[in-house]
């Protein structure tokens, strides 16, 4: 067995076991998560840090706000969301729903010519967009990509406004993420590099699967 598959089945079997024992994680009662399977999470072209992240993002397993004043670490006070929308800060407002980090989806939409309305989970956003761009797998797994680069793109600039006070705009973030899925794609599609300026306006037809 490949050692990928080794640690998600662990991981799988360490959830599993920790949600049995806990009765599932914290503040409970106002979580409707619909958790992943490891396995349907892994995806060979991007960093196993990154797969790793989604799947603690699934299991609303990362240090948002909401989970942080839930575990007493916060008070009521710091709750918001950085971003200043007057929100509570949690994992689906930040990555969905948010004014300012949700509307980051807006601009992948238009990129990728896709129009997509967004569900209340992460994890039914995960899906809905993974299918979202054509029937193929290969288109499945360029989205798939590309949603794991934008989730960890909007996770490092809410770290950045919360702990560097260092703000980029929206089209600063869009742009990142087209960076990220860029740099992780080119190995894979060897004529990627040479069309730089084309993944940029239109990334299915520069893959040849347009
Ligand atoms: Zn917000």
């Amino acid at each position: 067995m490949y050692p990928v598959l080794k640690i998600m089945r662990m991981l799988n079997f360490l959830d599993t076991f920790s949600m049995g024992v806990t009765g599932g994680g914290v503040c409970d009662d106002h979580k409707k998560i619909s958790p992943m399977d490891a396995f349907s999470l892994w995806h060979k072209d991007v960093p196993l840090k990154v797969v790793l992240f989604a799947w603690h993002l699934f299991w609303d397993r990362l240090p948002t706000k909401d989970n942080l004043l839930c575990l007493g670490v916060i008070d009521q006070a710091s709750r918001l969301c950085v971003s200043g929308c007057g929100s509570l800060e949690s994992s689906n407002h930040l990555f969905l729903h948010c004014n300012f980090f949700g509307s980051v989806w807006n601009f992948i939409h238009r990129w990728l010519g896709l129009s997509v309305a967004a569900p209340f989970q992460v994890s039914d956003h995960f899906n809905q967009f993974s299918c979202s761009g054509g029937t193929t797998k290969a288109h499945r797994s360029i989205l798939q990509v590309i949603w794991f680069a934008v989730v960890c793109e909007i996770w490092k600039e809410r770290n950045n406004s919360l702990f560097n006070v260092k703000e980029c705009s929206v089209n600063q973030v869009v742009d990142k993420i087209k960076s990220l899925a860029f740099t992780w794609l080119k190995a894979k599609y060897i004529s990627l590099p040479l069309n730089y300026h084309g993944w940029w306006f239109s990334s299915f037809t520069i893959l040849g699967i347009g």
